[in-house]
């Protein structure tokens, strides 16, 4: 049985961060992050890549055919079985869309969403600081202030929704994001890890 847990937060709430340290201590998990792998498709070059392209840098969610390819294609890949998939779902379409499938699907469980919950001022010091820091070459195209807010926006519209489908399923969690890295990651292993 493959166990899910899907974490979800604002641009700059840290959320891929906090996942990448979790599985990168852990060998029986591994962690995907949606913005990561659709950057990847982005950098081969391929003809997908340049049609993800033209919703990332505008900050704008990728068709829900694509990113659900995404990620089902990672966790039917997966080499261990527990997995943590951030940046899914961002849309109640996305979130709708994995329920059909994970009732069609007996060898996946979602044990769990995790929210990594940040203000929007904290999530804005922290994607410019970011912008500020990249190195040469490594700098997202997406982290800029006119595009924050579209990304704000787009993440916030739908959260009520989302934060209200998984509490009524008794799925969701809510990690205060506004901490220090070690708390977070701390606390959010040990959730993780009591679950598996
Ligand atoms: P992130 O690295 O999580 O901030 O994601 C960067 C960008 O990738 C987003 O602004 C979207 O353009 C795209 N993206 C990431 N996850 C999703 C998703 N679940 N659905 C659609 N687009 C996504």
């Amino acid at each position: 049985m493959k166990k899910l847990f899907l974490i979800i937060g604002a641009p700059g709430s840290g959320k891929t961060t906090d996942a990448s340290i979790i599985a990168g201590k852990n060998e029986n998990i591994v962690h995907y992050s949606t913005g990561d792998m659709l950057r990847e498709e982005v950098a081969s070059g391929s003809e997908l890549g340049q049609t993800i392209d033209g919703f990332i840098s505008k900050g704008a969610l990728v068709p829900l055919n694509i990113i659900i390819d995404t990620i089902i294609s990672a966790i039917k890949n997966a080499p261990v079985d527990n997995i943590l998939i951030d940046g899914y779902p961002r849309s109640t379409e996305q979130m709708i869309a994995l329920d059909e499938l994970l009732t069609t699907e007996d060898e996946i469980e979602l044990v769990s969403t995790i929210e990594v919950r940040v203000s929007q001022d904290v999530a804005k010091d922290r994607i410019l600081g970011r912008a500020a820091d990249a190195k040469p070459g490594e700098e997202r195209s997406d982290d800029s202030i006119e595009v924050f807010y579209d990304r704000m926006k787009i993440y916030t519209d739908p959260l009520a929704e989302i934060q209200e489908f998984y509490t009524k399923k008794n799925l969701l969690t809510v990690i205060n994001g506004e901490r220090e890295l070690e708390p977070i990651v701390a606390e959010m292993e040990e959730f993780i890890k009591s679950n598996i």
